[in-house]
């Protein structure tokens, strides 16, 4: 997943579930374990339902297990029936038990005879947590409504009964019917050319974490961008889309050869509506992407490195708990550097290794010292929260410590041995340090030692040393924004012409947090950042012009925030707002428009914005 760079929620303390070694989920696989999950689903586009049934193929491990638990949440159960091998049902008792806030409802099946396979009918929520449902008015061609799903970390339970724990790996099949003249994906093959006739089937014989689960459905036109990748989005997106990632195949040759074959057959990119809450899921086979990436001049495409690099970071090798998914996202930022590299150039990759790294410099000293490892406690965090820029930021930094000290041939050599050892499987960080220890650290001794391996990886801050890629370019920057703002410099004077979207957004990210008034004016006038079509630099121009006390740019900011739905794009605006009285009023009008559209995520943390603005006014 992408939602980089520098955004962390509040941290809030969870409650231990039964099974301790994942405490964000109730399943417990030393009993019973799914190992194929086939879902029979129609969608129901007026009621915003998923109505269906899922079968459960199970490996009971326990010769006493008295039952199947399973995560749920605001599902609504029919019922539950045992299948046996001649495929005769048996009626099972089951407890839903009390919605857990964070967690959602356990589902006890009593299954003392321990069936092969277990078949749940139900129907979602309208309000299910991992499921955003939107009308034709809020899509890009308002033609037919539209439906995705969003299941890291622990919303898969809310759409598919299951047991939700990246431990756990399972294959699927599914049938889905839907409106005729809409367009059914999933995260397994897609059939470029499958007709628009409301029947699809699915399979995905690789085994995969319920997080990956994915569904997506609307007015979706396909452009094919190579011999194994395509494009799906609505029809006014899709042609734009190609263009922007057009490199796709040469993406995919260029990690095969680093790190060996592509194992997954086609990777297809469905570009979403602008209310999708991230900037990219890795669901494998078909990554979902934001539409804020699309800014004409491919500056941003090392969004589509980073999914693909989940197909081996992520989903051939998933850390086995929340708390471990720094080997996801750290060891994927790194390897999205090395796409980046290799395609466009290391002064690109440095540019936005740099860019990472100074953010995560500015935060990590602010955050509990829990969250600033990279293999936290997992009792103090929240399922979502894991995904902090520690993980992504200290975990790709510390990889590209390790490639410095040991040689990028040797390093590149370890990394495609490691995937190859552990493909398939979910692992924690202690297996990982397990599997470096022989392979890496004592095979080249007197690079770097288990000690400094382990002070990165449970120390908290940064460690000394940390090495930092040069770049002139951003050193120039640096310089004519502190003559810029010394008053030695005008801003029309600015070297700004050729900046790409990566050397703005470092220009904005390094200004300080309350600029002067006249300075931000004089930006404007200068290089009229109000308005600008490009979401990233929108998303810290307004956040900087708000903060300075500038309201001529609240009518663009509120159209910026009504438009897109990506947290990390939209949240640092109403925070900015939410600080003065004033401006946390316009912010609630802003949102009473724009909520309708938001994913269910977004108005989420939107909402916990106002809240805690609220509390500080009383
Ligand atoms: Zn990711």
């Amino acid at each position: 997943m992408r939602l980089l760079p520098a955004l962390t929620f509040g941290t809030l303390l969870l409650p231990l579930a039964a099974h301790a070694a994942e405490p964000h989920s109730y399943a417990q696989p030393d009993q019973v374990q799914v190992t194929h999950l086939d879902l029979d689903l129609k969608l129901d586009f007026p009621h915003r339902e998923l109505d269906g049934q899922a079968t459960l193929k199970l490996d009971w491990k326990n010769p006493q297990a008295p039952s199947l638990v399973l995560d749920t949440r605001d599902l609504k159960i029919a019922k539950i029936e045992a299948l046996g091998a001649d495929g005769k049902t048996t009626p099972l008792n089951y407890v839903l038990a009390p919605r857990d806030k964070q967690l959602g409802s356990k589902l006890t099946i009593a299954a003392p005879t321990h069936p092969a396979q277990v078949r749940i009918v139900y129907v979602t929520s309208p309000d299910a947590s991992g499921l955003q449902w939107l009308t034709p008015e809020q899509t890009a061609d308002k033609k037919l409504p539209f439906m995705f799903s969003q299941s890291e970390s622990i919303h898969a339970r809310s759409w598919v009964p299951l047991q939700d724990s990246p431990a756990i790996r399972f294959t699927y099949t599914a049938h889905v019917s839907s409106p005729k003249d809409v367009r059914v994906v999933m995260s397994a093959l897609n059939d470029a050319n499958h007709p628009l006739n409301g029947n699809y089937t699915f399979d995905q014989p690789h085994p995969i974490p319920s997080y990956l689960l994915a569904i997506g459905a609307g007015d979706i036109a396909v452009k094919e961008t190579g011999p194994r990748s395509a494009i799906y989005a609505e029809p006014s997106v899709v042609g734009k889309a190609a263009h922007e990632f057009e490199d796709t195949e040469k993406m995919i040759a260029t990690t095969e050869q680093l790190y060996g074959p592509y194992r997954w057959g086609r990777y297809d990119i469905l570009v979403l509506p602008a209310s999708f809450p991230y900037g990219g899921m890795e669901n494998p086979n078909m990554t979902f992407a934001t539409p804020t990436v699309l800014v004409g001049d491919k500056s941003l495409v090392s969004l589509v490195a980073h999914e693909l690099a989940h197909s081996w970071s992520g989903n051939l090798i998933t850390a086995a708990s929340w708390r471990d998914i720094w080997l996801n996202e750290g060891v994927t930022t790194y390897v999205q550097g090395r796409i980046t590299e290799a395609l466009y150039g290391k002064s690109q990759a440095d540019e936005e290794a740099l860019l990472d790294a100074r953010a995560l410099q500015k935060e990590i000293g602010k955050m509990p010292a829990n969250s600033q490892k990279l293999a936290p406690d997992p009792r103090g965090i929240n399922a979502d929260d894991s995904l902090s820029d520690v993980a992504y930021s200290k975990g790709s930094w510390f990889l590209r410590t390790l490639e410095q000290r040991f040689g990028r041939a040797a390093f590149d050599d370890y990394l495609k041995g490691y995937f190859n050892h552990f493909a398939f499987q979910s692992i924690t960080t202690e297996q990982m340090l397990d599997y470096m220890k022989p392979n890496l650290i004592d095979k080249y001794p007197g690079k770097m030692n288990l000690a400094e391996v382990k002070d990165w990886v449970y120390g908290t801050g940064i460690p000394k040393n940390a090495p930092l890629p040069d770049s002139p370019r951003f050193d120039k920057i640096d310089q004519e924004r502190s003559a810029f703002l010394d008053g030695k410099l005008s801003a029309d004077k600015l070297d700004a012409k050729g900046w790409n979207t990566q050397e703005w957004m470092y220009f904005l990210n390094r200004l300080p947090d309350v600029t002067p008034l006249a300075k931000i004016q004089q930006i404007d006038s200068a290089w009229h950042l109000t308005g600008t079509p490009n979401a990233e630099i929108g998303m810290r121009w307004y956040t900087h012009a708000i903060a300075a006390g500038d309201k001529a740019v609240w009518p663009a900011a509120a159209d910026h925030m009504t438009r897109i739905g990506r947290l990390y794009l939209t949240l640092p605006l109403y925070q900015a707002l939410a600080t003065t009285p004033e401006g946390l009023t316009y912010a609630e009008k802003v949102y009473a428009t724009a909520k309708p559209g938001y994913h269910p995520l977004t108005q989420q943390a939107v909402e916990a914005i106002f809240a805690k603005a609220h509390k500080i006014e009383n």
